[in-house]
């Protein structure tokens, strides 16, 4: 392995209900553009080459459509992936409820391992006089969850949008690492 050409490749997987904000989530942080309306059945995956703390890392992300009928396609990324933004909307407490499902499948699929890099993405921070999730309200998720990071994004004005990311490749890199030692 030269030392040039050795680099870390990470896949995280955007996951959550219809509507809450993924694709314009990874649009935002891979093209740098907010897109209005995405067609809501593209499932697509998508390239970024980033640098967290100091090191080199090639993020493919999975921006996820995940409707019903598609569970095996479910179980394949959820198994591909080695890190997950879990988004719901602060519009939608439904869409936050959804999650623990899709937490559960994952935290299964990975054989039991509580601590599956996870973040908890509340998106559409912009729209608070229309927030239906309160802080405190997605905090005891999070910590329900193991403590995993809680962040409020919003795509439309690229808030904390790089961040989440970061965090989530992160802690891959940490158990990474702790692996190769
Ligand atoms: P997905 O189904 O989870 O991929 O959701 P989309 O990314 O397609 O977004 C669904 C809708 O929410 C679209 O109309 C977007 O314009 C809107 N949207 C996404 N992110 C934000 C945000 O941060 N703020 C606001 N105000 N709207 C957003
Ligand atoms: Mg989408």
């Amino acid at each position: 392995m030269s030392r040039a050409g050795y680099q870390r490749e990470y896949h995280v997987a955007v996951i959550g209900s219809g509507g809450v904000g993924k694709s314009c989530l990874t649009a935002q942080f891979v093209q740098g553009v907010f897109i209005e309306s995405y067609d809501p059945t593209i499932e697509d995956s998508y390239r970024k080459q980033i640098e967290v703390d100091g090191r080199q890392v090639m993020l493919e992300i999975m921006d996820t459509a995940g409707t019903e009928q598609f569970t095996s396609m479910r179980e394949f990324y959820m198994r591909d992936a080695h890190g997950f933004l879990l988004v719901f909307s602060i519009t939608s407490l439904t869409s936050l409820q959804e999650l623990a499902e899709l937490r559960e499948q994952i935290v299964q699929i990975k054989g039991g391992d509580p601590n599956v890099p996870i973040v908890l993405v509340g998106n559409k921070s912009d729209l608070e006089e229309d927030r239906k999730v309160s802080r405190s309200q997605a905090f005891k998720v999070s910590q329900a969850w193991g403590n995993v990071p809680y962040y409020e994004t919003s795509a439309r004005r690229r808030q904390n949008v790089p961040e989440v990311f970061v965090d989530v490749c992160r802690q891959i890199m940490r158990k990474d690492l702790s692996r190769a030692r």
